[in-house]
């Protein structure tokens, strides 16, 4: 249920306002918009008086929430969220965030070389998997811990904050200088490993699942912001569908549609969505004007030896071209 309040509404009523809602086991949440003032309940709110709600003086209107995601929900916080990075890096609210980097960590010099020339070519956050999901027990599962200590260096060394993935809560701690945590599309409904991420400070990039729907991946967002967390990124990175001439299907229409869904911000991984390089740039550029508040896109200096997903890997020198029209893009994007 959302309440608007009135403008410069008296704070002895709200007060009691509130008082009355935690009383009832329901948590309020406001938000401060430039025009109105957003009072936003959170629980079972089935047993609320509608009819002595809207008599109070300090109350405009009430609104019936219907869909199951209430703190995601735009109707909730009906201004975008845009959230700030330690180094004042934002994404969010017209703010474009660009994080480039190789699928997996493989070693320093692999990192430091890659995290120079996507810094240079403008990404904002480097990407870097320590702890990778495969498929095959038997596949390169990641540098691990060794590869998170990498990262953390090479992010000092040359000044760029860091997303990389998180598979089990276990291992939070290890993610202490990490920027931004990233719950791969295999963890998007691991409800425990989320409610972890929601009492953590951290931005957590949330993938949405292989074959889940836009409300499941706000309902994922939910238990994260359930637990206190707010700084949620969204991730579309492609869908299983019938067609095989792609590795998923990138699913476009997500952009507008949460963005008309939720307030958090949305952004693309053309690299999963396509598997293929050369598809990578136009649906990067197609995400951009599509509304997108960022994209991660994986960048390799050698495509042909990485140890995992090469084939979808940007060289340095194609990401550098894509870089350089995405400002152009901007500029048409519809919003
Ligand atoms: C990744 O970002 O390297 C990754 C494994 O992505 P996804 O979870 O989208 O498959
Ligand atoms: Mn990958």
């Amino acid at each position: 249920m959302v309440i608007v309040l009135k403008n410069n509404c008296d704070k002895n009523q709200l007060d009691r306002l509130t008082a009355w809602m935690r009383e009832m086991n329901i948590e309020p949440h406001f938000t401060h918009g430039q025009n109105q003032t957003i009072m936003g309940l959170v629980g079972d709110t089935s047993k609320i008086d509608v009819d002595m709600l809207g008599a109070l003086d300090i109350v405009e209107s009430i609104k019936r929430v219907s869909e199951p995601y209430k703190q995601a929900n735009r109707k909730f916080h009906p201004e975008d969220t845009v959230i700030e990075l330690e180094n004042g890096t934002k994404i969010g609210g017209g703010n474009l965030m660009v994080m480039a980097g190789p699928c997996s960590i493989e070693s320093e010099e692999q990192l430091t070389e890659i995290a120079k020339s996507v810094k240079a070519s403008g990404a904002n956050v480097l990407r870097g998997g320590a702890f990778k999901p495969r498929t095959s027990p038997y596949a390169f599962q990641g540098m691990r811990e060794d590869g998170l200590q990498l990262l953390v260096k090479v992010k000092e060394k040359i000044g760029i904050p860091v997303v990389t993935e998180i598979m089990d809560y276990e291992h939070l701690p290890l993610f202490e200088n990490v920027d931004i945590i990233q719950v791969g599309a295999r963890n998007m409904q691991n409800f425990e490993l989320l409610k972890h991420l929601g009492r953590c400070d951290k931005p957590i990039l949330l993938k949405r699942g292989l074959s889940n729907t836009l409300e499941e991946l706000l309902m994922s967002a939910e238990y994260i912001m359930s637990e206190g967390n707010e700084k949620v990124i969204l991730c579309e990175r492609g869908i299983r569908t019938f067609e095989t001439a792609t590795r998923n299907t990138l699913d476009i229409s997500a952009v507008p549609l949460l963005h008309q869904m939720t307030h958090l911000p949305v952004v693309i991984d053309p690299s999963h969505a396509t598997g293929k390089a050369s598809l990578v740039p136009s649906m990067a550029l197609a995400a951009v004007v599509a509304g997108a508040d960022g994209l991660i896109i994986e960048v390799h200096n050698n495509p042909q030896k990485a140890l995992c997903d090469g084939a979808q890997s940007l060289t340095p020198e194609q990401f550098d071209d894509l870089a350089g029209r995405i400002e152009g893009a901007k500029q048409v994007a519809y919003r």
